[in-house]
């Protein structure tokens, strides 16, 4: 399930007892920045190139750091396990390009492709290894207007914390606020159209709470 956390919370250090995958009690509390996806349009600009994408994705990109988020000894086995693997798929990869260039001196026909596979191994050991760092153990993604962050795989436990967590900020309604202010113009409004109904009696008593309005 994916769990929805205000994000003024989280900058501001809330987090939950236990961990976001296996709702196991928190181990330790690393820091931990959770970041936007590039908006998919803002790949159409790889067509103009690929430094104004690189400008325009980082300038969209929002940030919210966690400063002590919660993990647990399964999410640190995760983490090895997952480094080991880019590890190794690294070491496999320069191991194997040491030996096929040893065995295959001279051969370019199978070069091209064997040199391929390498990169490829490369890449995914990288990737794999990139995984292992504690904000995709936490598997979390902030959305693109930066309000709300988003935990996927979010155990049972943690979402009950999480919803407690939204109960008590009170950031999460701030973002709310800027629309109540906007009703105290319309009343204004509704209060002249009020006295329609009502004829000519209410008329006085509406224009008259409307005056010290005014004054304060
Ligand atoms: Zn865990």
């Amino acid at each position: 399930m994916t769990v929805d956390l205000p994000a003024p919370a989280v900058a501001a250090g809330a987090a939950t007892q236990v961990c976001v995958r296996h709702g196991q009690p928190a181990t330790r509390q690393k820091k931990v920045i959770f970041r936007s996806y590039t908006p998919k349009w803002a790949y159409l600009l790889i067509l103009v190139g690929v430094l104004p994408f690189a400008i325009v994705a980082a300038a969209l990109q929002k940030r919210v750091k966690a400063p002590s988020w919660p993990f647990c000894q399964d999410c640190g086995r995760l983490r090895t396990r997952r480094f080991l693997i880019g590890v190794g798929l690294l070491a496999l990869a320069i191991v194997g390009a040491v030996a096929a260039s040893a065995l295959l001196p001279a051969n370019d026909s199978t070069g091209g492709p064997i040199v391929l596979v390498f990169v490829l191994m490369v890449i995914a050991g990288l990737g794999v290894a990139s995984t292992a760092a504690y904000g995709p153990i936490a598997s979390g993604y902030v959305s693109n207007d930066g309000n709300t962050v988003h935990i996927r795989r979010a155990h049972e436990r943690f979402a009950e914390q999480a919803a407690a967590i939204r109960a008590a900020a009170p950031q999460p309604y701030q973002p709310y606020q800027p629309y109540q202010p906007y009703q105290p113009y319309p009343p204004t409004a509704p209060q002249q159209y009020a006295p329609h109904p009502h004829s000519a009696a209410p008329v006085p008593t509406h224009q008259q709470p409307e005056q010290p309005y005014r004054d304060r």
